[in-house]
């Protein structure tokens, strides 16, 4: 997947897409993966590069949403666990089961969360995990050994999926690809085109590394920009209503011994009645979130004092070891681009259900949803843009399409599990230079080797690409990711033919988004 090889492709095109996708998240590479394994001709623009919104910074979970069932939405969260199910069978090398346990302090909580996880397992049917049963004090003990004991009765445990969300995203680019589909990042719509009638015809694009502007025509285009979804439909209305309420959530991570055994803990009810979670992911514990509506969303969301604390106080109360703000190794930020709705108080009340909307000019909008339900939301958005478009009916294809990389039991891979069957590609790369399998960082696995995959075949174009979504050390350590910086620097400058001032550009660039991910 070489950017230039698809942008010459992309210049050459004859003629208008069948569709165009603005956004390069998880909603819109759904979108291009159905699209094009179905046989239509599409083209995929992403202002920035694929996942740097909130498809990289979210809690990293394939679920049904426990909460939800709470909300009475019983076909989003039956939809949802049959997503999962979908996921775990066509990725099985970034999506893997875990258990959930819920503790009980209360003598209420033991039948009430008991037939509450009972009713989300049975919800799931065929598309199962594991199975929910309720612990004795003594089995919660053993499944969370850090926890507080004080007041505690018991648990219960449920299974749900988690995954690695950018490492997904970028398969499933490669997966579109693959289809057919051409997506490039760095490449920002600037406006829609209209014909002669008034209706929506392409978009206006700027190349974001040259400068270039260039147009591009269309049967349909699909606004899939997350929340920033409204900023692109006022470019073809400036009078559209606005459809996003943007709501930020984020996530403090930690060293491993805060939580140590395979266990996740789900907080139902936190003190201001939110969900809390605290995970084990990439030998780290991620805790999270928060949920609080902001005027105007932005590439790069910065985690409130408020939100910082909220999280530090509460996972206190639930794990032996409180945790301090020295020990935060990363923060970050990500929005929801949630659909707005009349009269409803707060944003985590808002539905996390996702919305297709056609503007008189018929610019197609995708919106909301979940992660785990990509699959769904996009085989809706293609079927409605084929009719919009008068492509003529093909049918969806993606139940069972298999993600880039796919492989059963990515355990054996080791540090290279999450590429699946990329792994044995990096190992030769190993072989034929030995000094690519130096690690960046004592502190974190990653291999010199997959800097030079990333920007070979996973389009990555910059320092930050690299540490925040081909790897994910940005998330996982800050500091440690600012000190890899400069070599990672040194292993791209060859391949993309930077020379010095673009290196120290690009270092100046990752040092000032880094400190976003560092608590001061
Ligand atoms: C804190 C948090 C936790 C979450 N946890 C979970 C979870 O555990 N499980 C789950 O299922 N879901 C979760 N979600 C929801 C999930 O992450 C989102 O629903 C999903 O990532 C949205 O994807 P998207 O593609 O719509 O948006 P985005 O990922 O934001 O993608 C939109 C893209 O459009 C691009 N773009 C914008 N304007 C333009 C333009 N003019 N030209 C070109 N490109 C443009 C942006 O750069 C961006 O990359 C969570 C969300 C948050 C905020």
């Amino acid at each position: 997947m070489n950017r230039a090889e698809i942008w010459a492709r992309v210049r050459q095109h004859r003629g208008p897409w069948d569709m165009i996708v603005v956004g390069g998240g998880a909603t819109g590479v759904g979108v291009a993966i159905d699209a094009a394994s179905r046989g239509y001709d599409v083209l995929l623009l992403e202002q920035s590069d694929f996942g740097k919104g909130t498809s990289s910074r979210s809690t990293k979970l394939a679920h049904g949403g426990v909460r939800y069932l709470n909300q009475g939405d019983i076909g989003l969260v039956m939809e949802a666990l049959k997503e999962r199910g979908l996921l775990l069978q066509n990725a099985p090398h970034l999506v893997h089961d875990l258990a959930f346990v819920v503790p009980n302090y209360e003598w209420w909580e033991a039948p009430f969360y008991g037939m509450g996880l009972k009713l989300y397992q049975l919800l799931a049917g065929k598309y199962g995990f594991g199975k929910s049963r309720l612990l004795s004090r003594e089995e919660t003990l053993e499944q969370l050994p850090t926890i507080k004991t004080e007041g505690l009765r018991g648990g219960a445990v449920y299974y749900d999926g988690q995954f690695d969300d950018s490492r997904l995203l970028i398969h499933m680019v490669l997966t579109a690809f693959e289809q057919g589909a051409a997506l490039v990042n760095y490449v920002e719509v600037t406006s829609v085109t209209k014909d002669a009638q008034g209706f929506v015809d392409g978009v206006m694009a700027r190349d974001v590394e040259s400068g270039e502007a260039f147009r591009a025509t269309a049967k349909v285009v699909i606004n899939a920009t997350g929340a920033f979804t409204d900023r692109l439909r006022r470019t073809a209305d400036p009078s559209a209503t606005l459809m996003i309420s943007p709501s930020q959530g984020i996530h403090l991570v930690f060293k491993a011994d805060f939580l140590p055994g395979k266990s996740a803990i789900m907080v139902p009810h936190t003190s201001d009645g939110r969900v809390l979670f605290a995970i084990p992911w990439h030998r780290h514990i991620l805790v999270g979130t928060t949920d609080t509506p902001i005027a105007t969303a932005t590439l790069e969301p910065v985690a409130m004092e408020s939100e910082i604390e909220f999280i530090l106080s509460t996972a206190g109360q639930y794990l032996a070891k409180t945790p301090t703000r020295d020990d935060v190794l990363s923060v970050f930020a990500g929005i929801r681009p949630l659909v707005r709705a009349e009269g409803v108080a707060s944003t985590a009340a808002l539905s996390r259900d996702h919305v297709i909307h056609i503007d008189p000019s018929g610019l197609m909008t995708i919106c909301g949803g979940k992660w785990t339900t990509y699959r769904h939301m996009a085989e809706h958005c293609v079927d409605q843009a084929a009719t919009l478009g008068q492509l003529g009916e093909k049918s969806c294809v993606t139940r069972d399409l298999r993600i880039h990389g796919y492989y059963v039991s990515p355990q054996e891979l080791g540090t290279l599990a999450v590429y699946g069957t990329d792994a044995a590609e990096i190992r030769k790369l190993i072989e034929a230079h030995h000094e690519l399998g130096g690690t960046l960082h004592p502190e974190l696995p990653y291999m010199k080797a997959e800097v030079v995959w990333a920007v070979r075949h996973e389009m990555a174009r910059t320092v930050e690409d690299v540490l925040a979504r081909r790897t994910r050390a940005l998330f996982l350590n800050a500091r440690a990711a600012i000190e890899m910086a400069p070599t990672v620097a040194d292993l791209m400058m060859p391949e993309l033919g930077w020379g010095p001032a673009t290196k120290e550009k690009q270092l100046s660039h990752f040092r000032e988004i880094a400190a976003n991910f560092l608590l001061h």
